[in-house]
C-alpha cells in the first residue's frame, strides 16, 4: 500500500515537471530568419568570405550561401554593414567567483564559501552570465570556484530558458591536492577548502570524484595539476585515474598547470588542454603539440592590467616601463607557444572585479592575444573553432549547415582594425536574437 502511494506521489510529480519544464525557452512556430552577413568569418578556413546569406530555422543553422532564396515567411536581418562571426567562447571563466583585487585569494575565496554561499553565488553569476552575452560570447566554459555545483544551477536555469545567458560548459567544484588554492588556511579549518575543491587522495578516490561530478551535472573536468599558489601537487596515478574515468564517461579534462613541472606531468598524463601554461618550457610545448593538447593562455591585457593596478595599488601606480616589462614578458610566452604549433584556445579567467561588466572585460583575453602578435584570424579561431574541437562539440564555433545558430557581428573589419571586436552590433544565441533587432 505504502509503495502504490509513493508511486502517485511519484506520478504526480512527474507529470508537474513535464508540465513546467515544456514551457520556459520554447517557441511553439518554428521560425525561420535570414542573416544578410557583409562579410562572413570562416572559422575552419581560417579566411574572412564577402556577402553571404545564413538561413536559421529555429536554433540551427540550415544554410549558407550567396544570394539564397529567402523562404516565404522568413524574417531578414540586415548586417551587410558587419562582419559577421560564430559566437565567441571564453573557455576559462568563473560566473560564481568575483574577487576585490585587494583582498587576496584565501580572504576572498572563505568570504565567498562561508559569507555569500552557494544560492547567492548562484543569483549573482547568473547575472554575469548576461554580461558574457551581450559581449557577443555566447559559450563559456566555467571551471570550478562555484561553490557545490552552483554552476550546474546556472547552466540549467539557462537552458530553460529562465535567465538570459551563454551555453555553459561546467565542471563543478576542480579536483585539487590538499588545501585547494587557499595557502594559509589552518590545518582545523581544511574544510573549508573542501566546500570549494574537491580535494583527492589517492587513485581510486579520483575516480570517486570524477563520478561524483559527473553525476552532479559536470560535463568537463577541471583538476590541479599542482594547487598553486599552495605547494601541492596531483600524482601522476591520480591524474591517471581522472582521465581513464573522464574518457569512460565521455567527458574532456583540463588541467590547471602554471609550472613546467604541472604542465608536463599533466600532458604526461593524458589531460586534453592545459590552463594558463605560464612557465612552459620548449620541450613541454613541442610535447602538447605531439599529443595535441590545448593551451589556454589566460592574459589581462593592457587595459585590463591597468584597471587593476589602479583598483590594488591605487598609492603605488606602475610606471608605464613596469607595465611594459609585464606585458612584453606575456607576450614573449603566447608567442613561443603560437610559434611552437600548440593549439591556442581563448580563455579569460576573469575572475578579478574591475569595475566593468564581467564579459566586456573577459572579451579582452582576445586583445592580450593581439597584442602578442597573433593574426586576427587566428585569434578569432581560437575563440571558436579551436575551442569547439577542444569541447569535442562539432555544432559550436562555425557557422555552417546543421551548426547551432551562435552569430555575431561586429562594426568594422577586424584585420585592419582589431578595435572593431568592441563594437557588437548583433548577438544570437541557439537561434534566439540577444542584441540588435530583437
Ligand atoms: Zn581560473
Amino acid at each position: 500500500m505504502k509503495h502504490v502511494k509513493l508511486a502517485l506521489a511519484l506520478i504526480v510529480i512527474l507529470a508537474f515537471l513535464a508540465l513546467f519544464s515544456g514551457t520556459y525557452g520554447q517557441t511553439t512556430v518554428t521560425s525561420v530568419i535570414v542573416v544578410r552577413a557583409g562579410r562572413l568569418f570562416d572559422s575552419e578556413k581560417g579566411i574572412f568570405l564577402s556577402a553571404r546569406d545564413i538561413v536559421i530555422k529555429g536554433n540551427l543553422i540550415e544554410a549558407v550561401g550567396e544570394n539564397l532564396p529567402i523562404p516565404s515567411g522568413a524574417r531578414v536581418v540586415d548586417l551587410t554593414r558587419y562582419t559577421v562571426m560564430p559566437g565567441l567562447i571564453d573557455a576559462h571563466t568563473h560566473l560564481l567567483y568575483l574577487e576585490n583585487p585587494s583582498g587576496g585569494l584565501t580572504a576572498e575565496g572563505v568570504k565567498a564559501i562561508t559569507m555569500e554561499g552557494t544560492p547567492l553565488r548562484a543569483l549573482r553569476g547568473a547575472a554575469r552570465a548576461r554580461t558574457f552575452l551581450l559581449a557577443g560570447i555566447t559559450t563559456v566554459r566555467d571551471l570550478g570556484n562555484s561553490g557545490r555545483f552552483g554552476d550546474v544551477a546556472v547552466r540549467l536555469a539557462i537552458n530553460e530558458g529562465s535567465l538570459d545567458g551563454p551555453r555553459m560548459y561546467v565542471s563543478g567544484p576542480g579536483l585539487s591536492p590538499e588545501g585547494g588554492q587557499f595557502p594559509g588556511l589552518q590545518f582545523s579549518y581544511r574544510g573549508i577548502a573542501e566546500e570549494e575543491y574537491r580535494v583527492v587522495r589517492g587513485a581510486e578516490d579520483a575516480r570517486l570524484a570524477v563520478r561524483e561530478n559527473v553525476t552532479y551535472g559536470a560535463n568537463v573536468i577541471k583538476i590541479y595539476s599542482s594547487a598553486s599558489p599552495n605547494p601541492g601537487y596531483l600524482s601522476l596515478e591520480e591524474m591517471r585515474a581522472i582521465v581513464a574515468e573522464a574518457r569512460l564517461l565521455g567527458v574532456k579534462v583540463t588541467a590547471h598547470a602554471t609550472s613546467d613541472l604541472a604542465i608536463s606531468r599533466a600532458v604526461e598524463a593524458g589531460v586534453d588542454s592545459i590552463e594558463h601554461g605560464y612557465r612552459a618550457e620548449d620541450a613541454t610545448l613541442k610535447l602538447m603539440k605531439e599529443r595535441g593538447v590545448a593551451l589556454v593562455p589566460t592574459y589581462l591585457d593592457s587595459v585590463n592590467l591597468k584597471r587593476l593596478y589602479a583598483i590594488a595599488r591605487p598609492n603605488r601606480p606602475r610606471t608605464e616601463q613596469e607595465l611594459a616589462a609585464t606585458l612584453k614578458q606575456r607576450y614573449e610566452r603566447l608567442q613561443r607557444a603560437v610559434k611552437g604549433g600548440v593549439t591556442i584556445v581563448a580563455g579569460s579567467d576573469n575572475y578579478i572585479d574591475l569595475n566593468v561588466p564581467q564579459g566586456e572585460a573577459a572579451k579582452r583575453v582576445l586583445f592580450t592575444y593581439h597584442d602578442a602578435g597573433m593574426e586576427t584570424a587566428q585569434i578569432l579561431q581560437s575563440a571558436t573553432i579551436n575551442a569547439a574541437r577542444l569541447f569535442g562539440e562539432p555544432r559550436l564555433g562555425v557557422i555552417k549547415t546543421g551548426a547551432f545558430a551562435d552569430l555575431i557581428a561586429v562594426d568594422g573589419d577586424p584585420i585592419g582594425d582589431f578595435s572593431a571586436m568592441e563594437r557588437i552590433r548583433f548577438v544570437m544565441k541557439n537561434g534566439i536574437i540577444y542584441v540588435g533587432q530583437p
